[in-house]
């Protein structure tokens, strides 16, 4: 397994599409080595979840996970190693919530993002079994941000309000204790 290079915020890469995988391809041994990778890079750089496009792949795939207290975001509830080939995201209700997010491609800057608290999401794993599931909460903006990425799209343009944004350290400073304790409340109140 190989660490790849995370692109940064304004290369191109990051505001492209990424294409859909054939069943065919997904189960040869280089997008298995490939998938593999993504993993190995999303553990060491202590993400949440990791997609194609931020180490400069167009191939429709992204990763995430979440153990006990997660190095960047240790209020998330834990999410099992999940690997999402062409999935498709759609809310499953009109209920939205502003989450601090921050990204593996866009250094020491964190915002408040519009999210959808109840999404579905279909998709294929890696040994190809077909996936239709409902995510809540922290957890459904952590599949909203990784599959944003697929299409293009950053977390920085879901932020509603520009004057959230704040640097890792001020967060830690001045916003962490109030987030925290919304996020754990929307925790209780939907389970995840
Ligand atoms: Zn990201």
């Amino acid at each position: 397994m190989t660490v790849l290079p995370i692109v940064q915020v304004g290369d191109p890469v990051l505001r492209q599409r990424a294409r859909d995988v054939t069943d065919a391809e997904s189960q040869t041994p280089a997008f298995q080595r490939f998938v593999d990778d993504l993993i190995e890079t999303m553990r060491a750089a202590g993400g949440a979840g990791l997609a194609a496009n931020q180490v400069g792949d167009l191939r429709r795939v992204a990763v995430i996970e979440v153990r006990a207290n997660h190095p960047r975001y240790p209020y998330k509830p834990q999410i099992p190693l999940t690997v999402l080939i062409n999935p498709v995201l759609e809310p499953a209700g009109a209920e939205t919530v502003a989450i601090n997010e921050g990204c593996l491609s866009v250094p020491d800057l964190r915002g408040e993002a519009e999210r959808f608290v109840d999404v579905r999401v279909r998709y294929r794993d890696r040994d190809g079994i077909a996936h239709d599931e409902l995510r809540r909460g922290l957890t459904a903006g952590t599949f909203q941000h990784e599959v944003d990425h697929l299409d293009g799209v950053l977390f920085l343009d879901r932020v509603r309000d520009p004057r959230t944004f704040a640097t890792w350290e001020q967060f830690d400073r001045h916003h962490r204790e109030a987030f925290v304790a919304r996020a754990q409340a929307l925790v209780q109140r939907v389970g995840s």
